[in-house]
């Protein structure tokens, strides 16, 4: 049965409600996350807020303390969901090299008894304008794609996000574009539960003391819930309070947390600040671009190659051999591994080889291509979770016509041993 996207995922992301929820790998954090809010909120509800319906001149007025505290809980539930379930950016991984890396350089290819090698040169930088500024983009081996300007790769998660900010360990995801705006409305709305909690038990405190007329330490004496509760409210407030502060100028400036702390000592110029109302008015106001993957959608398994005129000539040819030309690839990559063993992937292999081979020849890495004869694929197939036509395009045909006619293409998995084979 065919695979879903989530099910062939190679991130490290966990799935849940059959891909429609993403998380990250320390999504279990969430719990604790959820404790710390959770906890304190029903206890102040039951031993504060309770106690507080009647303590305002109108009788009703006093349940608006209740109604908020759980109203506000919910809230800053579903921000924290909105915050760490779903696709915080992440740029699709590309299941082979972009055009520009593979394209075959043949005048820096090296012929080797009568075998070529595509050049194994390609730039790892790459320079893009923003807003007239330029700046450096990587290539970013384990994707196999140039990241886009603010994107980083998530070491956790294992992919690049864009608009990379950080990964949260408390809320178990990556903060990037598609929830940054999310996260940092949970952590101001935090700040003021916080606030909110803390004031309320404190009016309590007050409220004890000016009915039983004794001193702040006897009504401390008689709720112990709301001591309790304003000394968790002070301390989380160090934390939410501080980070919100700091998002508050990161967002003012439009910067990242992470380009804050990579590029703070190198001083570089920051091109996305278009001042500071601009800079909020983009993380609040516009759109939340839809997410680049689709994690339900079925892996697509097979894509036809287009056959060209001058491959034509080249199949016939082999026809006449014996030879089916063209084999069927599997393409069971572990895109981790380094770019520079992914590019020696085609060997070409002139006819003469093709020929000593006979048409008992079998590729010497069998377990990654699949025997044409077997399967008497005229048309050859390339197994990938993506399709990737700029691949096929950009792969072995832009070789000489000259080279294509007399040239069977098979294209392999590196091993090391086939470095020892050319
Ligand atoms: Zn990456
Ligand atoms: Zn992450």
């Amino acid at each position: 049965m065919a695979k879903r996207v989530y099910q062939a995922w190679k991130g490290s992301n966990k799935f849940i409600l059959g891909g429609r929820l993403i998380f990250g790998p320390d999504a279990k954090s969430l719990i604790v996350t959820l404790a710390l809010i959770i906890v304190p909120m029903i206890i102040f509800c039951i031993f504060v807020a309770r106690h507080l319906r009647h303590e305002f001149s109108s009788d009703n007025a006093g349940y608006a303390v209740l109604v908020v505290a759980i109203g506000f809980t919910i809230y800053v539930l579903l921000l924290l969901f909105l915050t760490s379930a779903r696709d915080p950016g992440i740029v699709p991984r590309n299941a082979h090299p972009p055009e520009e890396v593979m394209r075959f350089d043949s005048s820096a290819s090296v012929e080797i008894g009568g075998r070529q090698t595509p050049s194994l040169q390609f730039p790892r930088t790459k320079d893009v304008t923003v807003n007239g500024v330029t700046v450096r983009v990587k290539y970013c081996d384990t994707c196999m794609l140039y990241r886009p300007p603010r994107c980083s790769h998530c070491s956790i998660c294992n992919n690049c996000v864009e608009r990379f900010d950080h990964h949260c360990p408390w809320v178990g995801q990556c903060i990037g574009m598609r929830n940054y705006r999310f996260f940092f409305m949970f952590v101001s709305s935090a700040t003021l539960l916080c606030i909110y909690v803390f004031a309320m038990s404190a009016f309590y405190i007050k409220v004890l003391m000016d009915e039983r007329r004794g001193t702040v330490w006897k009504a401390m004496k008689e709720s112990p819930a709301s001591v309790v509760l304003m000394a968790y409210c002070f301390i989380s407030l160090w934390f939410v309070g501080g980070l919100t502060g700091f998002h508050l100028y990161l967002i003012g400036t439009n910067q990242t947390t992470y380009e804050n702390f990579r590029y703070r000592a190198e001083n570089r110029l920051n091109a996305y600040d278009r001042g500071c109302f601009s800079n909020f008015y983009e993380v609040f106001c516009t759109e939340v671009k839809p997410s680049r993957n689709n994690f339900r959608a079925f892996v697509q398994e097979e894509v036809q190659r287009p056959v060209l005129p001058s491959e034509r000539g080249a199949e016939s040819e082999m026809e006449d051999l014996g030879a089916n030309p063209r084999s069927k690839v599997e393409d069971d990559l572990d895109i981790g591994e380094d770019l520079l063993k992914i590019s020696q992937r085609r060997n070409i292999e002139i006819d003469q080889d093709v020929q000593s081979r006979g048409s008992n020849g079998t590729p010497e890495n069998s377990m990654m291509v699949d025997s044409p004869m077997a399967s008497g694929h005229r048309a050859p197939t390339i197994k990938s979770e993506n399709r990737h036509s700029s691949y096929v395009r950009s792969g072995s045909w832009e070789i000489a016509p000259e080279v294509l006619v007399n040239a069977t293409f098979t294209e392999r998995s590196y091993t090391p041993s086939s470095e020892t084979r050319l």
